[in-house]
């Protein structure tokens, strides 16, 4: 009997064996098929697009307390220890959201001019299982200099970069979504006017800060793109839809009490919105100068209507 049992339980083991390798079969062919379908690409930089880095020696006195905090909070990690290179890293607010739902719908690329082992540490954090990025990373071995689209394995037509940095993309402008620069520490700038966010213990909104009016972007481009609601080629796309600005202050009509510097806004697009977005914009301008004279500033729908409609409107 127990030879019996022996040889039940070894072919039942076979079989669990068998099984578990056929949905492990299934699992690659789908994420095969899932790779295939997602025929748009997004190439991400890290350095402030993704994360804040900076090494300890540079922490204003008011930033020390954050090497305190690396055990106990999700979003700083601490490198190094001991060594006259420490360095920590401050993940961005909402970059777990953003990589999940941007990975439903873009092929995804790490792209920075920073070292293989640098790239490599931050994805650990933030990508252990490969499963956003896969091998698909650059960093400045490959690259050194300026960044080029050339090197990215995909149609140049299908890819939207999200960069904080415009100039190290000489050639591929049009593909270039522009992010805020994400800056949590002073970097050892004491001259700063400004106290940093870890200074002032605050930090970006995750719900209506820049990654998140990125991912709107996005997903409002993908679902042109599926829609085939306009040209198959992304650079026209990212120029033709809403864009994002960062101020750079200095105007004299917008002040804030930091000049409005780097405060972002979206530029408004009077081409943007299907037919009947149009017609009830068309509709809302003629109605302002026929009742101006009836109804109040506030009453204007026109302004109602852009600013209801807005992708994102964060103010700090
Ligand atoms: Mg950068």
């Amino acid at each position: 009997m127990p030879r019996k049992q022996k040889t039940s339980s070894s072919s039942l083991d076979k079989s669990v064996k068998s099984l578990q390798q056929l949905s492990l079969d299934d699992k690659k062919k789908n994420e095969k098929k899932k790779i295939k379908e997602k025929k748009l690409h997004l190439v991400l930089d890290l350095d402030h697009t993704l994360i804040h880095s900076t090494l300890v020696s540079q922490l204003s006195k008011k930033e020390k307390y954050v090497l305190e905090q690396t055990d106990s909070r999700q979003d700083l990690w601490r490198f190094n220890k001991g060594h006259s290179n420490e360095y920590i890293i401050k993940l961005r607010p909402f970059v777990p959201e953003f990589l999940l739902e941007a990975n439903k719908r873009f092929t995804m690329h790490v792209y920075t001019m920073g070292l293989s082992n640098y790239a490599q540490t931050v994805l650990n954090l933030i990508d252990p299982d490969k499963v956003y990025f896969g091998d698909r990373v650059i960093t400045s071995k490959e690259s050194p200099n300026t960044k080029t689209l050339d090197l990215v394995v995909a149609d140049k037509r299908r890819v939207v970069i999200v960069d904080d940095t415009v100039d190290v993309w000489p050639n591929d402008k049009s593909s270039l979504l522009q992010i805020t620069k994400y800056e949590y520490f002073r970097d050892g700038d004491d001259n700063a006017k400004l106290k940093s966010y870890a200074e002032k213990k605050i930090d970006e909104s995750p719900e209506n800060g820049s990654l998140a009016s990125v991912l709107k972007f996005l997903q409002d481009i993908h679902r042109r793109f599926e829609e085939e609601l306009d040209s198959e080629d992304l650079r026209l796309l990212i120029h033709d839809l809403w864009k994002l600005n960062i101020a750079q202050g200095g105007s004299p009509w917008l002040r804030t009490t930091n000049n409005h510097v780097e405060r972002q806004f979206w530029e408004f697009d009077p081409k943007l919105g299907t037919p009947e977005d149009l017609s009830a914009v068309e509709k809302a301008r003629k109605s302002f100068p026929d009742n101006r004279f009836l109804q109040k500033h506030s009453s204007d729908l026109l302004m109602r209507l852009q600013v209801l409609s807005l992708p994102s409107l964060s103010i700090r």
